[in-house]
């Protein structure tokens, strides 16, 4: 009898199963339906030996020092500031806009203090900031909203920067410095030997057990345990009741050139031309050397994975009525980025996921070993670089075992008011700043 049935090996699946395994002693079975763990954050080698991103580019950016900490335990570090390119008008300028955007593409010199008055005298003020629209135009008007962002929200979105909530575009912030980095969070690092194999860290425990390849609905009747946590879509778990929440998808394609280096930078956005809206070479993110590099083209589309809620009120307000399911269900806990439907980035998931086992491990009645109140886990059997261990899928409906689903009504921990994530952390939007 396993514990808890973890749906998911992205980040929320797999920080859970890692948490309560190292933490409660919990037995887990951990399902993907891929053939991978990491979720959209996986990693692996192309044909041509580079280390790639399967589901695009990931950057690893957080504010958050429990965060940071806590990933820490399962892989070192490459230092990395992320930047990207824009090409507008026929000329590749950084984007945030910033300084050196404005003078390139104008042909100014313009100094920080002109820069300020210059926006000024092109903004254009609202009275209030409700959608994407909104946000760019008030700071730095509708000519460079029209070059840098109509464009690639329109592709990216399949909607208008006006029909979409301000916290799309407003993730991408306006300097007057010559600041060119995309983030400027307190840590900014990429997992030294990738993302696969940092998951592979958190999930070496000897109760986790790791299922792929398989729909958790497959054996959700054979494989017996007390409680789950669903980081798949919402809208799918109850089985589309109240109609499909939106999701916008992408199609990747990727490109090996015989060539050291292929483009200026690590990425190059077109908010203008071509049915792609970014072009990314890994190489600069992962910092391997190679005669050879791959870059991906990101192809936006409504049909495929779900890869992006979309931030709109009256998505909100559909996630709003799966979410009172969603707490109406007992035994089962939702966590993640298509479970509890926002944008969030990899840090803010964690957050959640940390949270979250805060509040099952003050309610849970079945602790068999102490409560950690830090993250280091002494029962851990892999080193941080995870030599020893390759993840094992087991045996499809190997036990014959018939499961049920306890709902005994003894109510949910995640619907009570816990104070603490068992990391000594709050609610992640206590200490998980927005990260732009
Ligand atoms: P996921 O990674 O989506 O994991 C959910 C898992 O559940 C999947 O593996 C899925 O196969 C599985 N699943 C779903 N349904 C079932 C089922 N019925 N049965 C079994 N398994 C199921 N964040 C950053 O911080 N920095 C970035 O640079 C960044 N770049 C991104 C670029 C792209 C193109 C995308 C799409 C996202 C990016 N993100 C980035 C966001 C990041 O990917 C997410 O925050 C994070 O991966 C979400 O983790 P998760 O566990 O919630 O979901
Ligand atoms: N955006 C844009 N132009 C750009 C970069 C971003 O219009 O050059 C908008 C677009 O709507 C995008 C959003 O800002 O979806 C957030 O950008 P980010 O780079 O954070 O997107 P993600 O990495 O999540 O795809």
């Amino acid at each position: 009898m396993f514990d808890y049935l973890i749906v998911g090996a992205g980040f929320a699946g797999s920080t859970l199963a890692e948490r309560l395994a190292s933490q409660l002693n919990k037995k887990v079975m951990l399902v993907d339906k891929r053939n991978h763990i990491g979720g959209n954050a996986y990693d692996r080698y192309d044909d041509a030996g580079i280390l790639i991103h399967q589901y695009g580019p990931h950057i690893f950016h957080t504010n958050s020092k429990p965060v940071f900490d806590y990933l820490s335990e399962f892989t070192k570090w490459r230092a990395y500031q992320h930047r990207v390119i824009a090409c507008v008008d026929g000329q590749l300028v950084p984007i945030p806009i910033n300084l050196d955007t404005i003078n390139q593409l104008y042909g100014l010199n313009l100094s920080s203090n002109d820069l300020e008055k210059w926006f000024a005298s092109v903004a254009e003020p609202r009275a209030e900031i409700r959608t994407s629209e909104d946000v760019v135009i008030s700071k730095v008007g509708r000519e460079l909203y029209e070059k840098f962002f109509r464009g690639y929200t329109r592709k990216q979105w399949g909607v208008d920067p006006s029909e979409l909530d301000a916290c799309v575009t407003a993730r991408v912030p306006t300097r007057t410095n010559r600041d060119n980095r995309y983030f400027t969070d307190a840590y900014q690092a990429m997992p030294l030997r990738g993302y696969t194999r940092m998951f592979e860290n958190m999930l070496g425990h000897q109760n986790i057990k790791i299922l792929l390849n398989t729909d958790y609905k497959e054996i959700i009747e054979t494989i017996p345990f007390k409680k789950m946590i669903y980081t798949g879509p919402v809208d799918e778990y109850f089985d589309f009741r109240y109609g499909k929440l939106p999701y916008r998808s992408l199609r990747f394609e990727f490109e090996t050139h015989d060539k050291p280096v292929y483009q200026p930078g690590p990425v190059i956005n077109y908010p203008n031309d071509y049915a792609y809206t970014r072009v990314t070479e890994f190489k600069y993110l992962t910092g391997q050397e190679s005669n050879k590099t791959t870059v991906v083209y990101e192809y936006p589309q409504d049909e495929g994975d779900p890869y992006y809620p979309v931030p709109r009120q009256e998505n909100a307000d559909l996630y709003k009525r799966y979410a009172v399911l969603a707490d109406e269900t007992p035994d089962v806990y939702f966590a993640g980025r298509l479970a509890t439907y926002k944008y969030y980035n990899m840090d803010q998931v964690v957050a959640q996921a940390l949270t979250l086992f805060g509040k099952i491990a003050e309610h849970d009645t079945e602790i068999a070993l102490p409560m950690a109140t830090t993250v280091s886990s002494g029962s851990r059997l892999t080193d941080v670089d995870g030599v020893a261990f390759r993840p094992q899928a087991i045996a499809r409906n190997g036990n014959g075992h018939n499961g049920r689903r306890r709902q005994n009504g003894s109510g949910k921990a995640r619907s009570q008011n816990a104070k603490t994530d068992g990391k000594g952390n709050g609610d992640p939007a206590r200490y998980v700043k927005p990260t732009s």
